[in-house]
């Protein structure tokens, strides 16, 4: 397929696949007093202290596909999924307040785009609970750049999620707090997402796509805005022509969903729409 790439890809992939700890699982167990708390009658299934999303640590993420679609909370509202078959890329927004991680599916495996502020993990976990998975259903993480609000909770995620890989631009490794990243430059395949090299809000920053299910995430490459693509904030970006030159490669590649870190998902006809932003720079 004929992708720009904004940046070189010459450089071969260097990998850091270290031996991070597993078994290190810090999933916080029910405790006999909160189970007496919360679940005193076991029919009663409107039982508090299960708020999905919520910061309480006892929020258990379910492996039952059936009920998950019923018990999204606010702060995980939607998901969806691409196609019928059981490989069929499913995903879940997990939003974290003014910024949003992404869970994405296919089968029984799972992928973390983006890990939210500090303190996101039970969030993404309640995401990863709409889809039917758990964090150690986690193969891969992928960081779309190293601020704080994207890459925050990274060492708390990666705690839970004992089986997974944490990808990351090479530009922006070294800014980010966790010592076992793959770098990635654009052009790699990471589950079934093609790395798209988006520099310009930071040096590293990096899209991925699914060109099959037509689902671009693009961090904090794109805003969204009352269905419209949008530059960011320009005191927030490192060099605005350069991220213009990413908002062009994105306008040129075909895409029905539009997922960012920082506005609403963009869902038919996404591609036009970042096409439209970026022919009037
Ligand atoms: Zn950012």
């Amino acid at each position: 397929m004929q992708l720009p790439q904004p940046m070189r890809r010459a450089r071969s992939r260097r990998q850091f696949l270290g031996s991070f700890g597993k078994g290190s699982l810090a999933m916080a167990v029910l405790t006999p007093a909160v189970l007496a708390a919360c679940s005193s009658d076991a029919s009663d299934d409107t039982a508090a202290g299960t708020t999905a999303g919520s910061d309480d640590p006892t929020t258990t993420a379910s492996s039952s596909s059936d009920s998950a679609e019923t018990t999204a909370g606010e702060e995980t509202t939607d998901e969806t999924t691409a196609d019928a078959g059981d490989d069929a890329l499913r995903w879940a927004r997990a939003e974290l307040g003014f910024v949003s991680a992404y869970v994405l599916a296919r089968g029984n495996t799972a992928a973390i785009y983006d890990t939210g502020v500090d303190g996101s993990a039970d969030a993404i976990g309640q995401s990863l609970s709409d889809l039917g998975l758990t964090y150690n259903d986690v193969a891969h993480v992928v960081l779309s750049h190293h601020h704080g609000d994207h890459a925050g909770s990274i060492q708390e995620v990666m705690n839970r999620s004992v089986n997974a890989t944490v990808y990351a631009g090479e530009a922006d490794i070294s800014s980010i707090n966790f010592d076992t990243i793959t770098s990635v430059t654009g052009g790699e395949d990471v589950f079934g997402f093609e790395m798209v090299a988006t520099p310009g809000h930071t040096a590293g920053h990096m899209a991925v796509i699914d060109n099959d299910a037509g689902l671009l995430l693009a961090g904090d490459a794109i805003f969204t805005d009352g269905g419209a693509a949008i530059e960011g904030p320009e005191r927030f970006f490192e060099d605005v022509p350069l991220s213009r030159e990413s908002i062009q490669t994105m306008g040129a590649l075909s895409y029905n969903t539009l997922l960012v870190g920082h506005g609403d998902p963009i869902e038919g006809g996404a591609s036009d729409v970042v096409a439209a932003l970026a022919a009037s720079f």
